[in-house]
């Protein structure tokens, strides 16, 4: 298929786990060339599986697709497939307040090539595994430091597209972290090492008074659906909402800092390292900003609200 165009994908099936088969010399083995996302399905207290804007999740990786100059399935197969999917998984959607079915698809290059260029052919695949908290923590702060030494992405490149290369970045640095005690890392902006970026599978927010702020997208972090879906549960609360540079210097003033994901929901931030100085945050607890945000999201996740934002995808079992 050429670059960017929507995929002759074949009809799937369901088949169980297990390795699949891939030449030596596919695309993804030999130049990277593979996307992945991440969504979650939640089961409502009447037994009812929700999957949260997984359209948005499709366009991102068609969005991704074009940067890596693959085909991808349309947003309508896409979201089929998911569906499809979760279904013949159901019953290993945990019950409501038990965590998740989290849901891993992936797009790559699977044809051979030797020189370097785009695959002559591509696999869209999906799996599924039950999920509980992503950090050890749970709601509980976690506990970041700011490696300067160490860049998640820089203009130009792929960060603002979910493709596999940008975590094998992050790997060492975060390994770092962890042997430090650390929950993860939080990366700055390769030009002038100063503005906020993202954490390693997350997007930052830092709360001051009733303005929250958040690094802007502009290519070299991760356009986060959780974060999206943040700015606009907040501005709905009444929270004045930036995308803006956030340099290190506001994390001084911070009254609060947390971060989404579809993993890892919305984590408050205990305290975050930079240069050997240590800043806390809400006194080791959770700040009220966070609580109020995670609160509205997961309730709206798990259905235990009306879904008034419309984002909710209900599955026919
Ligand atoms: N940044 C990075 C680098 C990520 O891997 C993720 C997880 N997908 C996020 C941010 C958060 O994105 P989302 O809210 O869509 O899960």
């Amino acid at each position: 298929a050429e670059c960017g165009l929507d995929g002759n994908f074949s009809k799937g099936e369901v088949v169980p786990f297990g390795p699949i088969e891939l030449s030596p010399s596919a695309g993804v083995l030999n130049y990277g060339q593979g996307l992945f996302e991440g969504l979650k399905a939640y089961r409502k207290t009447d037994g009812a599986i929700l999957l949260f804007r997984p359209e948005e999740n499709a366009s991102r990786m068609r969005d991704g697709a074009e940067r890596m100059c693959m085909p991808a399935p349309t947003v309508e197969q896409f979201v089929d497939a998911i569906k499809q999917t979760v279904l013949a998984n159901k019953r290993w959607v945990p019950p409501t307040g038990k965590g998740s079915l989290y849901i891993r698809p992936l797009l790559m290059g699977s044809g051979a090539v030797l020189g370097l260029a785009p695959a002559p052919e591509y696999t869209f695949m999906i799996f599924v595994s039950p999920v509980g908290n992503y950090f050890k923590e749970g709601l509980a702060p976690i506990n970041l430091i700011i490696e300067d030494n160490f860049h998640r992405a820089a203009p130009g490149g792929t960060g603002g597209v979910k493709t596999i290369g940008n975590y094998a970045s992050v790997l060492k640095a975060q390994r770092i972290a962890k042997e430090k005690g650390y929950s993860d890392v939080l990366y700055l902006d390769a030009v002038n090492n100063k503005y906020l970026e993202e954490v390693s599978s997350c997007n930052i927010f830092v709360v001051k008074g009733n303005v929250i702020s958040t690094p802007a997208i502009k290519g070299t972090i991760l356009p986060g659906i959780t974060r999206k879906s943040i700015v606009e549960v907040a501005q709905r609360k009444g929270f004045k909402v930036e995308e803006r540079l956030v340099s290190v210097d506001d994390l001084l003033e911070a009254d609060e800092v947390f971060c989404t994901g579809t993993a890892v929901v919305v984590s408050p931030v205990g305290c975050i390292t930079y240069l050997g100085k240590r800043v806390e945050y809400g006194n080791q607890g959770v700040g009220v900003v966070s609580q109020q945000l995670y609160t509205s999201l997961t309730s709206l996740q798990m259905g235990h609200v009306e879904d008034c934002m419309g984002w909710t995808v209900e599955l026919n079992q």
